[in-house]
């Protein structure tokens, strides 16, 4: 542990999208493996409170942490690289800001003063930066600030960056991670737009330590000098981050260039270990080099955008480096599938995946999607919407209740097999109110959960959703064939579902996705990749 926690600032310049989040984790996951202990915070400078009321076309992805926050999809880059949970400290935005500033004036808290931009916002942002620092338990907190430098909302966020430089002086260091653009028609990489960059990083007061320079070419050594005589970066401290053939490499390819010592150095810790990558190095390995390959179908309504199951396909990369298999996803529109077109758009599959997802649109395609792989004997895997899909398919065409549906989606059907809950009739609010965060599920021995999870009791996992397996129809679906493998132990909610007369057929109301890391795949997927390749084998 160090003396005083040290700080670490990411900005962006000349364009979003550059990959902020993949940098940052690729330095925490190297400092980590110095035996450092390090966190990852992500402020955003919009005013939504949270990501939990965008919808996934706006912003991907809403990653869900154990207690309960409804935050950016980067925290899930920062927990699968890390290993190490994240919490409702680690995103903030500026609507939370503001919305605890305003709180206070209306309490009375600033006295009758004026309350400004300057210092009560940057206080704030200060405050939420500090806080992850004054917990006592890291060595390092990264703080990426989301947009890009000259953004009219990011201005407090430099500012406070600004301030914290000198009030933090050598427990500080600021990173920009910037574009050098390729220009096909003279051969030629350009850093003027880099200079310009942190021209305007300068000109708010924020002199960065070192430069990232996101580039599709090699950056050669005297455009490396260069751009620190124009910067007052040192020369050492000039990185490039070239498109990298995985996300997981990236990490590598810093360390290729020495850049876990250089911040070591500039921020004066004292390392007692070599980064050892080695585990690392050969998931990595593993996964450029698979010896087999299944094709997974991933069924949702938003997959025109593939960020909005980020957390889903990481979670099927780990699992394809845990069983040395390639998994293809075949990205699948719910909308395009109905019973005439069902089997030709999911034929050749190894396994079907059905998405979480809300409202009425595209939900009867999923519905088919579960109908083909549970008569087909396709490994299924179904998480939250799609497990209450295919409880629905199940007392449809199993029970006979053809009108079943979630009351969601219907609400005035005669059979509500998945229904809202009690607590849940009364909110009228959209902003974190959902079930929400790690619960507890107690797996029944003997089943297929308990022996994916390794024999466990009882796991947690976390919840994204309003509605329920309604246990009036408990009795009755397992009378069919359905078994609730998962119960809530404090609840009595259903929160897994299978069918043991299939090869391998699991719903899960809760997310797996979010707790699958590169040091822990998830054992869930895992076992889903492993039942595809039975099936590919046997077909
Ligand atoms: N729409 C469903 C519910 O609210 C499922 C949500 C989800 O898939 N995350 O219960």
């Amino acid at each position: 542990m160090a003396d005083s926690t040290k700080y670490i600032f990411v900005t962006g310049g000349v364009t979003s999208s550059l990959g902020k989040g993949i940098v940052s984790s690729s330095l925490a996951a190297l400092l980590q493996s110095r035996g450092f202990s390090v966190t990852i915070q992500k402020l955003d400078p919009y005013i939504n409170i949270d990501p939990g009321t965008l919808n996934p076309y706006e912003h991907g992805e809403c990653f869900v942490t154990d207690d309960g926050a409804e935050t950016d999809l980067d925290l899930g880059h920062y927990e699968r690289f890390l290993d190490h949970p994240t919490s409702q400290a680690n995103n903030v935005t500026t609507g939370r800001i503001y919305q605890s500033v305003i709180e206070k004036e209306r309490r009375g808290d600033y006295l009758g003063k004026t309350v400004q931009v300057i210092p009560h916002i940057t206080d704030e942002i200060k405050r939420r930066i500090r806080l992850l620092g004054d917990t006592g338990k890291y060595d390092v907190v990264i703080t990426e600030i989301g947009g890009t430098v000259g953004d009219i909302e990011a201005l407090p966020y430099i500012e406070t960056v600004r301030q914290l430089r000198w009030e933090l002086g050598r427990n500080c260091l600021s990173i920009h991670l910037t574009l050098v653009p390729y220009l096909k028609a003279t051969g030629e990489l350009k850093t003027k737009p880099t200079q310009h960059s942190v021209k305007m990083l300068q000109e708010s007061g924020v002199q960065p330590d070192i430069l990232v320079c996101r580039a599709e070419h090699s950056l050669t050594d005297d455009m490396k000098v260069k751009l620190a005589l124009f910067t007052n970066v040192t020369r050492d401290a000039v990185f490039e981050s070239l498109d990298a053939r995985t996300i997981y490499e990236v990490p590598l390819l810093l360390q290729n260039q020495n850049m876990d010592g250089v911040v070591v150095q500039k921020l004066g810790l004292t390392s007692n270990q070599p980064a050892d990558m080695s585990a690392w190095s050969s998931f990595v390995e593993r996964l450029l080099h698979p010896s087999q390959s299944v094709r997974i179908g991933l069924i949702g309504k938003y997959v025109e955008l593939k960020d909005a199951y980020k957390s889903i396909a990481e979670a099927l990369i780990h699992a394809g480096v845990a069983n040395n298999t390639q998994v293809q996803v075949e990205w699948i529109h719910s909308e395009h599938l109905d019973p005439s077109t069902v089997s030709e758009q999911l034929s050749g599959l190894n396994g079907v995946l059905v998405a979480p997802g809300f409202g009425e649109r595209g939900f009867e395609g999923k519905i088919e999607a579960v109908r083909l792989a549970r008569t087909q004997n396709i490994p299924f895997l179904g998480i939250c919407f799609g497990m209450q899909a295919s409880v629905i398919e199940y007392a449809r065409n199993v029970l006979g209740k053809k009108e079943a549906n979630s009351r969601e989606v219907n609400p005035n059907t005669p059979d509500p097999v998945i229904d809202l809950m009690e607590e849940q009739k009364s909110v009228t609010h959209k902003g974190g109110t959902m079930r929400l965060g790690a619960c507890d599920c107690a797996l029944q021995p003997g089943t297929l959960a308990s022996q994916v999870y390794g024999g466990a009791a009882v796991i947690s996992e976390r919840h994204r959703h309003r509605f329920e397996f309604n246990n009036a129809y408990l009795d009755d679906l397992r009378n069919a064939g359905m078994v609730p493998s998962g119960i809530n132990p404090e609840t009595g909610l259903v929160e897994v579902v299978e069918i043991p007369a299939h090869p391998w057929f699991v719903g899960v109301q809760y997310h797996p996705e979010y707790k699958s890391t590169v040091a822990h795949p998830h054992p869930l997927f895992v076992s889903f990749v492993q039942a595809g390749l039975r099936h590919a084998q046997s077909h």
